[in-house]
């Protein structure tokens, strides 16, 4: 129970092929109906991709020493990724929200100053065998939330629709990770449930054979279903570890390519890790 007197429920919702915003709103519409107080997290890799690629511009994953994938993200890429993710994608599901009644309002980590931390300018890439350190990079980690200007939208009926970038403690934008970005926000709200929803059922043994769920992983079990989580999923498991961590009792990975992902995650389908 937060503050608020009433549980909460953040949704990240990936930014992979394959998702059903409409099934996703559609189930925001019918919740909030029934009195679910819930924060939006998104994110837009994919589309980031296409469009940075149609602008000339493609993008850049480094590959950090320890196996962890991420965008090498100069000015230009800041700038496209902030007209994808804060323009098309986040006014994209604002405009889905409104048409069936929900009053979102869309935010990003710069607004505010919703989400603010750290910015590490520098990476450290492995390439070809070689550890190389790569300057100029827009990237960091979310440490602190504006819980204030949360608490004030959702009691006035509001549907906070959350998207990265952040904002550094120098006052620059910097690209966060959008799962990890959710964790931190479902911790500092005292949510009771993170739900992270993507193009996949949950956690699989032998990803993509989705045949291989793993139904239930405990939170010391985590740190060996990290082995098989490949790209991008570590992330995801690195954030329900800190939303765990956080106070958040359970975290939720599950599909958003069905008709009610929110309402499944809820009822346990995917991944429950608690
Ligand atoms: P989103 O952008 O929707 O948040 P990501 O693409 O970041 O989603 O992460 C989900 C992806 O993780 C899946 O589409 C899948 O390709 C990948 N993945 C890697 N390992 C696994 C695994 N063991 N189980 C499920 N998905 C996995």
């Amino acid at each position: 129970m937060n503050a608020a007197g009433k549980e909460i429920v953040v949704v990240k919702l990936g930014g992979a092929e394959g998702i059903d915003l409409d099934a996703v709103c559609d189930d925001v519409a019918a919740l909030r109906a029934e009195g679910v107080k819930l924060v939006l997290v998104h994110g837009g890799s994919a589309e980031t991709n296409r469009v940075a690629t149609l602008l000339g511009h493609p993008p850049r994953f480094v590959t950090s020493p320890s196996g962890f994938e991420s965008r090498f993200t100069d000015r230009a890429t800041l700038e496209i990724f902030e007209m994808v993710y804060c323009g098309k994608v986040n006014k994209g599901l604002v405009e889905r929200l409104q048409v069936r009644g929900v009053d979102a309002v869309g935010l990003s980590g710069l607004d505010g100053r919703l989400l603010t931390g750290r910015r590490k300018s520098s990476v450290r890439s492995l390439e070809n065998g070689r550890v190389m350190v790569i300057h100029g990079d827009h990237t960091g980690t979310v440490e602190r939330v504006n819980t204030r200007l949360l608490t004030l939208l959702l009691s006035d009926g509001y549907l906070p629709v959350i998207t990265p970038p952040a904002l550094s403690d120098e006052g620059v934008a910097i690209n966060v990770d959008g799962d990890r970005a959710a964790a931190v926000v479902a911790s500092a709200l005292g949510a009771s449930d993170l739900l992270l929803l993507s193009n996949v059922p949950g956690l699989l043994r032998a990803f993509p054979d989705e045949s291989t769920l793993i139904a239930r992983l405990d939170a010391a079990e985590l740190e060996a279903g990290m082995c098989y989580a490949k790209g991008r999923m570590k992330k995801k498991l690195l954030g329900a570890g800190e939303a765990l961590a956080g106070g958040v009792r359970r975290v939720v990975l599950g599909d958003a390519r069905v008709s009610q992902p929110i309402r499944r995650a809820l009822a346990g389908e995917g991944t429950v890790m608690a």
